[in-house]
């Protein structure tokens, strides 16, 4: 079972500058004051109750936690430790930037029973950094992350796609590049254009237009085929539909959907299908089978996938259940042949 995640937003808190394309404010819903020792314990309690018997983990997102003044960081990381002590809690995760993360306040992590760090990435191209103003190379990143592997934390990567500069090519090397370092999960977050950001004033100037829906989504399905042939989970695809994203007005340009995850994942079954039908003499009719939670990802939002395989003469009769699957498995059934594949194992995009 994943574990509870009991999110705190501490919006913009310790970063040193805004970065090009950040709105955390926007992104959370949240603004910037920190939450106090009775908050946050409150806030933990409530979520115990709701969701009893799991194994769970607190959050401080949205920020930079590691360049917090270090009395800051204690107060908010002191206020979990009574869950830890009495076993409610198994550990606390943070996200942070790669240049806040030297030896020292790694051992101070550890000592505050962080288990899991996760590094704001975003890309892996010196130029892409630069444009969007973060203030740390490449390899300032990938130094941390085997720093924090090193050291013994969860360590997870969050990936931003789509910046200015950036290419799908360079995003796929981005991702290789973090997992060769050590990371053990990570999130992927395509470029949107929020209000307010530096990267809004240069795409309602012309300068700068993001990847859409299609293509961003095109992308994070060729990072996902790579992290899962990896075995390198990726927790979290886009954007969560929080209040302020969702206000008229945030969010001007760019990837976004509310189910974006699943949209990326449709679009593995959908090629995946395309690939192995190839095999299939041709006018064959396919039954495609698949594991019971997983039929509305292969017929795809709004019957998409179904209309697209239509669309390229594959004759997909019927899209049936079968608990013998596995999720990650789906079978292609012609009057002849049965065939089965995975997308997780199987080769979808060229390398
Ligand atoms: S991207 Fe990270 S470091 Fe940059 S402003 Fe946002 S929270 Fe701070």
């Amino acid at each position: 079972m994943p574990p509870l995640i009991i999110p705190f937003f501490i919006p913009h808190a310790g970063c040193p500058h805004h970065c090009l394309f950040c709105n955390q404010q926007t992104i959370s819903g949240a603004w910037q004051q920190l939450p106090d020792t009775a908050q946050i314990r409150e806030q933990v309690i409530d979520w115990l109750k709701r969701s009893p018997d799991r194994p769970t983990e607190v959050a401080f997102f949205g920020g930079s936690f590691t360049l917090l003044p270090r009395q800051t960081q204690e107060v908010l990381l002191d206020a979990v430790q009574p869950f830890i002590r009495q076993g409610l809690v198994q550990g606390i995760r943070i996200s942070t930037r790669p240049d806040g993360l030297e030896a020292e306040a790694l051992s101070f992590l550890q000592g505050c029973q962080v288990t899991t760090i996760e590094i704001g990435v975003q890309s892996l191209d010196d130029t892409v950094l630069q444009l969007a103003g973060r203030g740390h190379t490449a390899e300032q990143s990938l130094q941390a992350i085997r720093r924090v592997w090193s050291a013994g934390f969860n360590t997870g990567a969050q990936l931003l796609p789509g910046l200015p500069g950036d290419t799908p090519d360079k995003a796929l090397q981005t991702l290789r590049g973090v997992m060769t370092a050590g990371v053990q999960f990570v999130r992927i977050y395509p470029a949107v254009v929020l209000q307010g950001t530096g990267l809004a004033d240069l795409y309602l100037s012309g300068r700068y237009q993001p990847p859409d829906l299609v293509q961003g989504v095109a992308t994070a399905a060729r990072l996902l085929d790579a992290a899962n042939k990896a075995g390198v989970p990726v927790i979290r695809i886009g954007l969560q539909a929080d209040d302020g994203l969702t206000v008229p007005g945030a969010l001007l340009a760019g990837c976004w959907h509310p189910a974006l995850g699943q949209l990326v994942r449709s679009q593995l079954v959908r090629d995946l299908v395309c690939q192995k039908a190839q095999v299939l003499p041709s006018g064959s009719e396919i039954r495609l089978h698949c594991h019971p939670q997983q039929v509305s990802e292969v017929v795809g939002q709004g019957r998409t996938n179904l209309h697209f395989w239509n669309q390229a003469g594959l004759l997909i009769s019927q899209v049936r259940p079968d608990l013998q699957l596995e999720r990650h498995q789906l079978c292609l059934e012609s009057l002849q042949h049965k065939m089965c594949c995975s997308v997780v194992t199987d080769y979808i995009y060229e390398e």
